[in-house]
């Protein structure tokens, strides 16, 4: 679709949703309302995704099995406990494009990032430095640089920043370039957002892993802002680790478990360091209790605790969803929708606001951030007044992100005119 197809009206959004190949899966979400009982325009599922009406069913399947066995639900529920985590595995590799063996759902995202430096940052007085990209998640950052300080290193010295240039916001991977060129050989680890939570930017993934590996150095992605709303291909990308959690586009509840990729090539690694506990260790012997650790193949050898089943019945409804809708319809609608929120929001852009996520949707996932020239919260404040749920980060950025699988190009046209009012 061109944008010279486009057209801001009403009429022209309706005619869109009714064109739209994933439009009854809004119905399979519960939508929040106002006070008055009216649908809210809900932008914010980069934040918290919505509810499917599915995940109830899943998470009531297990409250009645562990009131009617006790523990014997551990093998006897209909989906029995002790693997559960096994049935979310192929549906979730799907969405990042990893092989069912490269995934696991467990623990929570920040926690994730520490298991897998303790595997993938290993120091040497000559290799030590991190690269993060400057804007990165403030909880990506404290983590780096607890690590760093773990290991005795300075984070002046050796937490390296990837930055935008004077007076740009968003970051040039011919930059990144720059950095290995001149530190590339103290480099351990290059850890990025893959979707910038704060411009939308989306990275170049291979460029980067190839980038980092060229140098000798590991690789690692934070898909936070990326899993369910862009396609990493992880398997194919290469990058040696990747953590994430489900609650912003995975749509699986508050808190719910977070998802760790490595990938194949350090599978049967058994020397590689990791902090390990009864859940990574084979699964033959596991209640042996007597056995030297002996991790599982693959991703599932970084688990430590039996998992809370009932956030991950959360997420395998919500899989479930996505499963049945296709990840490549929904990042195609994903494309559609973000183009048609930008073709709207040109038309208002000026003294006041102004786009600051890249244009190429190959560039972005479904997220714009809107800059607000002055810095005024107000303009946000008056928008959620105005039921429409987004959210702002200091200092002064609107994010908006509709989210294929439930918000409609109606949500997306009924935004920009409530805005364009308030402007
Ligand atoms: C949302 C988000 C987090 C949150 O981490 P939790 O451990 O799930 O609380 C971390 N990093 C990034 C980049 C995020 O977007």
């Amino acid at each position: 679709m061109h944008t010279t197809q486009l057209k801001g009206t009403l009429e022209f959004a309706k005619e869109l949703d009714q064109k739209d190949p994933l439009k009854r899966f809004r119905n399979q979400f519960h939508i929040p309302t106002n006070a008055n009982g009216e649908e809210q325009v809900y932008l914010c599922g980069n934040s918290l995704g919505l509810q499917p009406k599915l995940t109830k069913e899943y998470i009531q399947q297990e409250l009645e099995d562990w009131g009617n066995l006790g523990v014997e639900g551990h093998t006897e529920a209909k989906s029995p406990w002790l693997p559960y985590h096994e049935f979310l595995t192929e549906n979730m590799a799907k969405i990042v494009g990893a092989k069912p063996s490269e995934v696991v759902m467990m623990n929570t995202l920040s926690v994730n990032l520490h298991f897998m430096m303790v595997s993938f940052y290993q120091p040497t007085s000559k290799r030590f430095k991190i690269i993060i990209e400057s804007d990165a998640f403030p909880s990506d950052k404290y983590a780096v640089e607890s690590q760093l300080k773990f290991h005795g290193q300075d984070p002046n010295e050796a937490l390296i920043l990837w930055k935008p240039r004077e007076g740009e916001e968003l970051c040039h991977f011919e930059d990144l370039e720059k950095i290995m060129q001149t530190e590339g050989d103290q480099v351990a680890l290059l850890l990025i957002g893959s979707t910038n939570y704060y411009t939308g930017q989306s990275f170049p993934l291979k460029k980067i892993t190839e980038l980092g590996h060229r140098h000798g150095a590991k690789v690692g992605f934070d898909l936070a802002h990326g899993a369910g709303n862009i396609q990493p291909n992880l398997h194919e990308t290469g990058p040696d680790f990747a953590v994430w959690c489900s609650y912003k586009y995975l749509n699986s509840g508050p808190g719910s478990v977070g998802g760790c990729f490595v990938h194949e090539r350090h599978a049967n690694n058994k020397e590689l360091r990791r902090f390990t506990g009864w859940w990574g260790h084979n699964k033959q012997t596991r209640f042996n209790m007597r056995h030297e650790f002996d991790p599982i193949p693959g991703a599932e050898g970084w688990q430590l605790s039996n998992p809370p089943i009932l956030s991950l019945a959360a997420i395998r409804a919500s899989l479930a969803v996505f499963n049945e809708a296709g990840f490549e319809n929904i990042r195609e609608k994903s494309i559609k929708i973000t183009n048609y929120l930008e073709f709207l929001l040109k038309e208002i852009e000026g003294d006041q606001i102004e786009i600051i996520t890249p244009q190429n949707p190959e560039e972005r996932g479904c997220q714009l951030s809107i800059k607000v020239k002055n810095a005024n919260k107000a303009l946000f404040d008056k928008l959620m007044a105005a039921d429409v749920i987004a959210d702002w980060r200091e200092p002064n950025v609107i994010r908006i992100a509709p989210a294929p699988l439930y918000n409609s190009y109606e949500d997306v046209y009924k935004m920009v005119e409530r805005l364009k009012k308030l402007l």
